[in-house]
């Protein structure tokens, strides 16, 4: 029989991306489900995105992931945009749909399968801290999947209503509340959500604290942070001590990972050995985290 040499080819684009380890876990997923596919992280400068899309195109990627500091800049090169994508306009997983290259953003989708894990978001009051690019993706999936209330509690009053301006156009079925950080913020008891969308305790800052004050929050409250570096952030922690169940950051990472190859290959790969392979990266377990 014939051989065939030609392997279907993913990446990532962004800049600086060299510590980026998406493709850790891309490939782990790929040889779990004994494909023979190849995801290669690739350093684009800004100048340099129109001709990375072109070259993609040409040369038939099946698709790829798109971080800092392409994730909006990419749309104008695209063909089209999933649903919330379009809704976010912002784009970080490019899957190739016959000839064209369609743009998705996974990270609120990543997001929300840990969350529906544990509950059904419908109904649910969330209050979360950021309102960048992480919370905005997550701020649109969750309220596509019904929640009742977003407290959006952020240091920017810009960027804040930057968000509450985007899920009002979007014409979302959800109540949005603002609060701009004057200090600390006093999470209310009936939240049952609480996330950390910002970049707060992320290495090599893991001991900045959080401007939130959850001393009100019930045992049952969900709590959930997007960081990923360190995996168990001082949020994760302070859930713990508390009785309440944690999402960290990591699984949001493998959560959105899945979700792109699911995408590029139409098969689910094991989340769990995705995650191993990331934790290998970091050191967790050995307490070598980065
Ligand atoms: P952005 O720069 O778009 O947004 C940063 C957010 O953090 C803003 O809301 C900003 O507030 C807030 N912030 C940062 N520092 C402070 C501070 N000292 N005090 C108060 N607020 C602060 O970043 P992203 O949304 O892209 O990324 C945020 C985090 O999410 C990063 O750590 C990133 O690694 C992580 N992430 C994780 C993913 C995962 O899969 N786990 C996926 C994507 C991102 P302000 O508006 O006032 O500046």
């Amino acid at each position: 029989m014939a051989q065939n040499f030609l392997k279907p080819i993913t990446a990532c684009l962004g800049q600086p991306v060299a510590e980026n380890p998406t493709q850790v876990m891309i490939e782990a997923a790929y040889m779990q489900l004994g494909i023979d596919w190849r995801y290669i992280t690739l350093e684009v400068a800004p100048e340099n995105l129109a001709d990375a899309v072109k070259g993609a195109r040409a040369m038939g990627f099946a698709g790829f992931n798109c971080t800092i500091p392409h994730k909006v800049a990419v749309i104008d090169h695209l063909d089209g945009l999933g649903e919330s994508a379009s809704v976010i306009q912002a784009v970080n997983c490019v899957v190739r749909r016959g000839v064209q290259l369609i743009g998705e953003n996974t990270d609120g989708k990543g997001f929300l399968e840990g969350v529906r894990k544990r509950r059904n978001p419908s109904g649910q009051h969330v209050v979360m801290l950021g309102a960048g690019g992480a919370a905005r993706a997550i701020a649109v999936e969750l309220a596509l999947a019904g929640i009742r209330k977003l407290t959006i509690v952020n240091r920017s009053g810009e960027r804040g209503l930057g968000l509450l301006n985007l899920l009002e156009n979007a014409q979302l079925q959800l109540e949005v509340e603002l609060v701009v950080l004057d200090g600390s913020y006093t999470v209310p008891s009936d939240a049952d959500i609480v996330i950390n969308a910002t970049s707060i305790g992320l290495f090599p800052d893991v001991d900045a604290r959080l401007p939130l004050d959850l001393s009100q929050i019930a045992a049952t409250t969900l709590v959930a942070d997007v960081v990923f570096n360190p995996a168990e952030t001082h949020l994760i922690k302070d859930a713990h001590a508390m009785g309440c169940e944690a999402i960290d950051g990591l699984e949001m990472l493998v959560g959105q990972g899945v979700i792109g190859v699911e995408y590029w290959c139409g098969q689910t790969p094991d989340p769990e050995v995705m995650r191993r392979s990331l934790e290998e990266v970091f050191g967790i377990g050995s307490g070598s985290e980065r």
